[in-house]
């Protein structure tokens, strides 16, 4: 067996063997749920039946017992279950009421078994599984398998179920590779946006308010305010008019639309006087009654709308978490009404401007094609020629993407965008999405060429997606060290002594903000060495300017850099005119040095 990606979930499954047996050798009533391969390593779902829960105290033990196995060098072997009604007696009157289950379920598919025995031939575990494994326990390193972290999970993830404990772990081929991903696992704490969130007093979510309804607190305000001015420039220069719509609207607009039919256990419904209003879960069906409002002949299209629609779907409260998981979110929405024929200039636009957006943010993105599910509404002619435009379009930009076919939504192809942040995890945000059917549903017309009205084509389209979610990962991609441009403070200025130079900071700090800049005087009385650490370490300001007699005398400041220290020393004017060029440019390294 070759050791290399593509296996590595065999290995991960495997050694969820592994660790199940060893949970059964420490915990002889814990009964087996299961334990598949994950993308990041494995799991295995536990009963404990007496509720106890597992402690870290307990996967430092498990841990060790897993090593002991591994000492023991077991083959893994595969048994075709004889006589199935028997195994599954023999599961009950163990206790394996999960084990039991699962086999009656799959009676018919030549169950097996998988055994695990030592170098005599002696069975020391058996669980259900239809495979595949490592041929030996010994491709599973002692120093390559890492316990993580345990969680509750439903069984068969039904929350009327029992909620049983998973122990999350990971594995690898070789210790390298372990010791790579928990550095990487690290990293990721270090950044996490709910973390940095109170850090820098960015955002919170009340338990009075509600799970995924987000508060920005002004420092996580001015980044977005920052970005939207971006998105409505951006906007305005690539021909789009913005538009405003309600929050709410009546059931029948849904109804028009088909979302109360497949969108349903996702929206929120409000009663008013015998109506029922939809608090909006998509901006689509007010952007199309605003093109209702007028006539277009093929010559006004395209007719690009945009709008920071904030929009209200119904997430499983568990699901909810931080910023990138929300029930309330902004979306940076808009739909192009075109004809056939521009339909592949502008899907290039698009693409120009997502590829201009994302580079401002130092994010390489990936790109992904879904075509036509076997259930669809609209013409096959359209179809073909959209999804062969929208691979054209990404051909001549030597573009690579992944095909994913058939997984088109039933009323169009799509394209989604994937980031990847600065430390290699990948993020969904932009999408572009045909769509075929609602012009239909809503009688959109143009008159084309031949004087024939005609119906026009329709793109949903976001950069960010969400303003939330893309905030959330902008905090973990910055690790919450914005660059200056989007910065919730630009300088912080420090007098060295508040009794002799407060006068001279108050001034320095009075010229930036008339100049624009973000900027905070820090007077308190703590020591400015202090203060400095705080500003620059904790608080992340790119820039501290520190005022002493020296600065006095020479109308300057002292300038800190964010994760370099001291910088030299600078006239205000000058600093000032540098700061301004490094914001006006969205720079992302902070170059103003004395
Ligand atoms: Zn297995
Ligand atoms: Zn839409």
């Amino acid at each position: 067996m070759e050791k290399n990606n593509s296996t590595l979930h065999i290995l991960r499954h495997s050694a969820s063997h592994i660790m199940a047996q060893a949970v059964q050798n420490l915990f002889p009533q814990a009964k087996l749920a299961i334990g598949p391969a994950i993308d990041t390593g494995f799991y295995y779902d536990f009963d404990l039946t007496d509720g106890y829960a597992f402690t870290q105290e307990d996967l430092i033990k498990i841990e060790e017992e897993i090593h002991k196995i591994l000492k023991e060098n077991l083959t893994f072997e595969c048994y075709r279950i004889p006589d199935v009604d028997a195994q599954i007696a023999e599961f009950k009157a163990q206790g394996e009421i999960y084990k039991a289950e699962l086999l009656e379920e799959h009676k018919n598919d030549n169950p097996t078994l998988y055994l695990t025995k030592n170098k005599d031939g002696k069975v020391l575990f058996n669980d259900l599984c239809a495979g595949p494994h490592v041929p030996y326990s010994s491709y599973i390193k002692a120093n390559a398998v890492k316990l993580l972290k345990v969680a509750g999970a439903y069984w068969r993830g039904n929350e009327n179920n029992k909620m049983l404990q998973r122990i999350y772990a990971t594995a690898f081929w070789n210790k390298e590779d372990l010791q790579n991903y928990l550095t990487f696992l690290e990293e990721a704490e270090k950044r996490d946006h709910r973390k940095l969130g109170t850090q820098l007093d960015l955002f919170s979510v009340r338990e009075e308010v509600g799970g995924g309804l987000v508060l920005w607190h002004p420092n996580l305000a001015v980044v977005r305010e920052e970005i939207e001015n971006y998105w409505r420039t951006e906007h305005r220069k690539r021909g789009y008019v913005i538009v405003n719509t309600p929050h709410i609207a009546k059931s029948k607009l849904w109804d028009i639309s088909g979302h109360s039919g497949h969108y349903r256990e996702n929206m929120f419904f409000i009663q008013d006087e015998g109506e029922e209003y939809v608090l909006k879960p998509m901006n689509c069906p007010f952007h199309i009654l605003i093109y209702q409002a007028n006539r277009y002949s093929y010559r006004q299209l395209p007719l690009r709308m945009a709008e920071l629609g904030t929009v209200y779907r119904n997430e499983k409260s568990g699901a909810l978490s931080g910023l990138t998981r929300v029930k309330g979110f902004t979306q940076d929405d808009a739909h192009i009404f075109c004809t056939p024929e521009q339909l592949i200039d502008e899907i290039n636009a698009i693409i120009d401007f997502v590829g201009d957006t994302l580079a401002i943010f130092g994010m390489p993105f990936e790109v992904e094609l879904s075509t036509r599910p076997e259930k669809f509404v609209g013409e096959i002619a359209n179809w073909n020629r959209a999804e062969a435009g929208l691979k054209e379009a990404l051909d001549k930009r030597g573009m690579t993407y992944e095909i994913n076919e058939g997984d088109g939504a039933f009323y169009g192809p799509k394209i989604d965008f994937k980031i990847k942040d600065a430390i290699g995890r990948t993020w969904q945000c932009a999408t572009i999405q045909l769509d075929f059917n609602l012009p239909e549903r809503f009688e959109l017309k143009y008159q084309d060429k031949d004087g024939v009205l005609k119906t026009p084509v329709m793109l949903h389209r976001v950069i960010f997606g969400s303003m939330e979610r893309f905030h959330g990962i902008l905090i973990e991609h910055y690790a919450g060290a914005f660059p200056v441009w989007l910065a919730p403070v630009q300088a912080a200025v420090v007098p060295i002594s508040n009794e002799k130079h407060a006068d001279y900071a108050q001034e320095v700090y009075n010229r930036l903000r008339s100049a624009g800049i973000r900027v905070k005087l820090d007077d308190r009385s703590e020591s400015m060495n202090y203060k400095i650490r705080e500003l620059l370490q904790d608080k992340k300001i790119p820039y501290v300017l520190v005022a002493g007699d020296r600065e006095i005398e020479t109308n300057s400041i002292a300038v800190r850099v964010r994760g370099l220290g001291q910088a030299g020393v600078l006239g205000v004017e000058e600093f000032i005119t540098g700061l301004t060029d490094e914001i006006n440019s969205r720079s992302t390294q902070l170059a103003v040095r004395g």
